[in-house]
């Protein structure tokens, strides 16, 4: 088990991508749904003001450090994480090992069309990979059970939740006594970016930590949601630094 650190309370593995996959792997033979979730500043912030959300992340088995402000706060906090690890860098490099490894995975959430497209990406990206399902992510409440049928028939080995968060880790919990299924990861917008509905950041943009700037060129309405980055290094510049395990 790799250390755990807590940036304003919120627990984050301590993880690069090569310990993150084998974890993964792990997960991936062993019974049971694991959660994984991959929380970035604004997620941190939100976990603070919502218990279902932090509860949400407590009980993940792995929480992965998606954003350059987590690594800011945790070298604030004397903790530094060794790097990044993107939801979806991550997700990639978990596809190619169920593609080498005849594992299966269902693509759930999106705007409808969205998942199937990705699916189609995704295999023709890494080869041998088997998507089982794919179901998008505008739904009624008295409709969870039909979606929950849906995946269970499928039972893949990895199930995608492209809710955005908190709903995505907080559908995993509901239900995770009767998912059937090895893992779950919420991964927000990537299944937009894996249709190419939302284009990814360029290597600038990526390799200097502005990733968070790139989207809000694309996206402007999003302009308050980004004020979470700088509220965020503010919260932990103040934050009791005794408290980080
Ligand atoms: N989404 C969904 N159902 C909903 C709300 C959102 O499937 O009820 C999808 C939305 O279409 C998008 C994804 O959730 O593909 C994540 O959105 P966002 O960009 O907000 O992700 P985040 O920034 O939280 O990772």
């Amino acid at each position: 088990m790799s250390d755990r650190i807590k940036i304003l309370g919120v627990p984050v593995d301590m993880v690069n991508y090569a310990e993150a996959l084998e974890r993964f792997k792990k997960f991936i033979e062993k019974d049971g749904v694991s959660l994984i979730v991959t929380p970035n500043s604004e997620i941190v912030v939100n976990a603070g003001k919502n218990p279902d959300l932090m509860s949400a992340i407590e009980q993940a088995e792995m929480v992965i450090p998606d954003g350059i402000g987590l690594v800011y706060a945790s070298k604030i906090l004397k903790h530094p994480l060794e790097e990044r690890v993107t939801g979806i860098d991550f997700l990639g490099k978990s596809l190619d090992y169920l593609s080498k490894n005849g594992k299966t995975v269902f693509l759930f959430g999106s705007k409808p069309g969205i998942a199937a497209k990705a699916a189609e990406k995704m295999e023709e990206t890494y080869p041998g990979l088997k998507v089982v399902g794919t179901r998008n992510g505008y739904f009624k409440p008295e409709e969870e059970e039909e979606i929950l049928a849906e995946i269970n028939n499928a039972a893949p080995d990895l199930l995608c939740v492209a809710l955005g968060s908190p709903k995505q880790e907080l559908f995993v919990l509901k239900y995770k006594d009767r998912l059937k299924t090895k893992a779950a990861i919420g991964v927000g917008g990537s299944l937009d970016v894996w249709s190419g509905e939302l284009k990814r950041a360029p290597e600038f943009y990526r390799k200097h930590g502005l990733e968070w700037l790139y989207r809000f060129i694309q996206e402007p309405s999003r302009y308050k949601r980004m004020a979470a980055l700088p509220l965020f290094m503010l919260k932990v510049l103040f934050s009791d630094k005794s408290q980080t395990k």
